[in-house]
């Protein structure tokens, strides 16, 4: 099954304060650090039309009595361990997918509570008792089935995809509403006049390969059931494949200098997170979005593999000032660890690339990232990085608005 908690973040802030239950409420950042989007809303805020990822003023055009609150996100951290405390009653196979939402298996466990209906209504019912939240949940043999299901209806729901009544439910619904489809798939499956899930299933998987790649095959598999994906034990770890940190700047970008300062403030919690995983990048990957929306990526190989932040993030700015072309100012910038590999395997030196220059970058950083843990970030720090950096100083990096894939 797929559990969803409904509106989530908004929930957690009504049942944290019942006076604003009944109400149009939305969770939104502050306006200050250009952050004032709507990150949530209750589902009255929802039927005047507030839809997340709107700035406040429109959605307020909408909703003139729309009460906005700031994000507590260590409440819905803890809320979503809560909820998780819940089904691992029920089972130990429980995948989190962001925040409010979790795959479960509960196939070993239907003689002792019931099939997947009756497990999903004893869940449902604890969550709603014991939380004071709603869940969307759908029940069905396989994971994207299952999610699909919980998107169907809601709020506070429990929807079944069977073998028997999946292509009734589901062929009819949008090809984007399948997981994988963004916006670029969908954009070249309508060319084609794939419109449905059902349009999807029924297409020759050789011709979706030949557009899509490997992806067409295993997008064909998922709209035709066949998705045979393992929902993870609880805590167990995703292989890490890639190591990135972006962010949404507080004004434009005009110049290179402001992306080097960026970069460099990005790259240091790369560094640290690939130095936790014992691995090193030989590659890195720039995400650039412009203030039209728009965006693009490059990614070149690093001439030694490291988890040095000072070496990626100035092989990372060579490769945005060589490939980026200033026709329009930046919005956000992610920079991505990539092509990794064990930090303990030997390196190979190379006569064309000074090491010893990236074993004393390396011999500094440790030093620095040492005195970090002792006396905390601000303890040393690279001088450009006290230059104004145009990144809001408190949003938490690791948390994205519910329903975002994690990996
Ligand atoms: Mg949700």
């Amino acid at each position: 099954m797929h559990c969803d908690m409904n509106a989530y973040y908004a929930s957690v802030e009504i049942k944290l304060n019942p006076s604003l239950h009944g109400k149009p409420v939305a969770v939104a950042g502050s306006q200050a650090d250009r952050n004032g989007i709507i990150l949530a809303k209750s589902e009255e805020a929802k039927q005047q039309g507030v839809k997340t990822g709107e700035v406040i003023w429109q959605a307020k055009q909408k909703c003139p009595n729309l009460i906005t609150v700031p994000p507590q996100y260590d409440q819905y951290i803890l809320h979503s361990k809560l909820a998780h405390n819940i089904y691992y009653d029920y089972t130990d196979q429980i995948e989190p997918f962001g925040l409010d939402e979790c795959w479960l298996d509960v196939t070993a466990s239907k003689a002792l509570f019931g099939g997947g209906m009756q497990i999903a209504k004893l869940i449902s019912n604890r969550v709603k008792k014991e939380l004071k939240l709603t869940l969307s949940i759908g029940v069905s043999f396989n994971k994207i089935f299952a999610k699909l299901g919980s998107d169907m209806n809601k709020p506070d729901a429990i929807t079944y995809v069977s073998r028997e009544n999946y292509t009734d439910l589901i062929f009819k619904l949008p090809v984007r509403s399948l997981l994988g489809v963004g916006y670029a798939t969908e954009r070249k499956l309508t060319k084609y006049n794939i419109l449905t899930i059902g349009d999807l299933a029924r297409t020759d998987p050789a011709f979706l390969q030949s557009k899509l790649g490997i992806n067409g095959i295993k997008l064909w598999l998922w709209a035709n059931g066949l998705d045979n994906g393992r929902v993870r034990v609880y805590g167990e770890s995703i292989p890490v494949k890639t190591v990135g940190h972006g962010i949404t700047t507080t004004e434009d970008l005009y110049t290179d200098i402001e992306v080097w300062r960026v970069l460099l403030a990005l790259s240091e919690n790369v560094s640290k997170r690939l130095r936790s995983h014992s691995l090193r990048a030989s590659g890195v990957q720039i995400g650039v979005r412009r203030n039209d929306m728009s965006s693009t990526e490059f990614q070149a190989p690093l001439p030694y593999a490291t988890y040095n932040a000072f070496y990626i993030s100035q092989n990372g700015f060579i490769l945005f000032k060589e490939r980026y072309d200033w026709k329009k100012p930046i919005r956000s910038l992610t920079i991505t660890a990539i092509n990794l590999e064990s930090s303990d395997i030997p390196r190979q030196i190379n006569i064309f690339h000074d090491f010893s220059k990236l074993a004393k970058l390396e011999d500094l950083e440790d030093v620095m990232f040492s005195l970090h843990q002792r006396y905390g970030t601000k303890s040393v720090y690279p001088a450009r990085l006290m230059e104004n950096l145009k990144i809001a100083k408190q949003v938490p990096y690791d948390i994205k608005p519910p329903g975002l894939p994690v990996f």
